[in-house]
């Protein structure tokens, strides 16, 4: 076998394509190989596919293909243009790359493999290629997979925010509960985004008012956002979302009254805030003992374990019986925060309290939630928002990215 056959065989080329020649740079370390189609070939109109369209001119271009060993490789070929009676002049079809890519497929899909597993900007340096063109290969796949989603089925949503840099530049996340990926990701955290999310379900065979439930945030903008834009949708508030505004309220407490018991207080945030079975032996210790003295911030604790209890009462009625009670006592507990929270839950009882029928938490999205800090490590070096969600969407989506080529 000569080296050329070698080389077609290598390809998977067909007619009328062929190799017709290679040469190697060793000092460049390039292997060039050159493509070709026989003199007098017809090509398919790549639109409508009619057979025998005349060669109308041909270009020469230039494809990074996968190394050959420690050497870089490249396709050259003379792309032909046929001309079609009914569309025109148009580019022919190539087995081995897709249009406007200056890339093979299995190039590519090669690149789509390795951004699955290691930071984009690590990848080209890997294959040295530039991010920006890799970061090119990676919304093209992203796109397509996306364009072809079929949302028919989502009806039990969950939604999200998350930020690329700290406190800035917020993406909000809609997830499918019953999926468990995400299947839209939007810049911005405003009401805004929902109208982008049902824009998108209503090009993918879904329908705003197929959502049934959705689980999110107590933020006006994400109400409104849900309120007009979802209309058949039941609002749970997140449960973790929700203890972590009571948690906030507590640390309020701690933070106001270590002005007064400085030494006493201090170092102690972590022992308040973290799940008492997390705690160790010692730091339970430290916890018994503060709780045995007067302070605030051991009152406002303990309203948040009693807040805690109410997830432990399976019952509905039970449950709201429970926590209306609580929230009578926190208004009257003379502690600033716990008695704003208490506001709130009276405030949001509805959505509150729609737990106990729907039973979702965003407590996938918190898994979701690992995969979202892997995006996050995989966009590194090149970073914008629209890099950021093809990431999220690509970790967390559960995309069918086809690398597939077909006419
Ligand atoms: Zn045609």
């Amino acid at each position: 076998m000569r080296d050329v056959e070698l080389f077609q065989a290598a390809l998977g080329l067909s007619e009328p394509w062929r190799v017709v020649g290679s040469s190697f740079d060793a000092g460049q370390r390039r292997l060039e190989l050159r493509i070709d189609f026989e003199r007098g070939a017809r090509f398919a109109c790549p639109q409508c596919d009619v057979a025998g369209c005349e060669v109308h001119d041909a270009t020469e271009k230039t494809w990074r293909h996968l190394d050959f060993f420690q050497h870089q490789a490249f396709l050259v070929a003379r792309v032909s243009r046929i001309k079609c009676a009914e569309h025109g002049v148009r580019q022919v079809w190539l087995p081995w790359a897709r249009p406007g890519s200056g890339f093979t497929l299995l190039f590519e899909a090669l690149v789509m493999t390795l951004v699955a597993e290691m930071p984009v900007a690590a990848v080209g340096e890997l294959v040295g290629e530039h991010d920006t063109r890799i970061w090119r290969i990676v919304h093209h796949y992203v796109d397509r997979a996306l364009a072809a989603q079929d949302l028919s089925m989502v009806t039990r949503v969950a939604v999200d925010e998350t930020s690329f840099r700290r406190g800035q530049d917020y993406v909000s996340v809609f997830a499918c509960l019953d999926q468990a990926r995400v299947v839209f990701a939007t810049p911005g955290r405003d009401a805004d985004a929902y109208a982008r999310f049902t824009g998108d379900l209503d090009a993918h065979g879904g329908r705003a008012e197929q959502v049934s439930e959705v689980c999110q945030d107590m933020s006006e903008s994400y109400l409104i956002g849900a309120l007009e834009h979802l209309p058949a949708a039941e609002i749970t508030f997140d449960r973790y979302h929700i203890k972590a505004q009571l948690t906030r309220a507590v640390d309020e407490v701690r933070r106001a009254e270590r002005a007064e018991h400085g030494q006493l207080l201090r170092h102690t945030r972590y022992l308040w805030l973290r799940n008492p079975r997390n705690l160790t032996d010692r730091q339970a210790d430290r916890l018994a003992q503060l709780l045995r003295l007067p302070l605030k911030t051991g009152r406002a604790y303990r309203w948040m374990l009693r807040f805690d209890g109410v997830y432990e009462i399976e019952d509905p009625e039970q449950a709201a019986a429970y926590l209306r009670r609580w929230q009578r006592g926190a208004v009257r507990s003379r502690l600033g925060p716990i008695i704003d929270f208490a506001h709130l839950v009276r405030e949001y009882w509805l959505g509150i309290t729609r737990w106990w029928h729907s039973h979702i938490s965003n407590g996938l999205l918190e898994g979701l939630h690992s995969l979202v800090q892997a995006a996050k490590r995989r966009a590194r070096g090149y970073r914008s928002t629209r890099n950021y969600i093809a990431m999220i969407h690509l970790t967390a989506g559960k995309l069918d990215v086809a690398l597939t080529h077909t006419k």
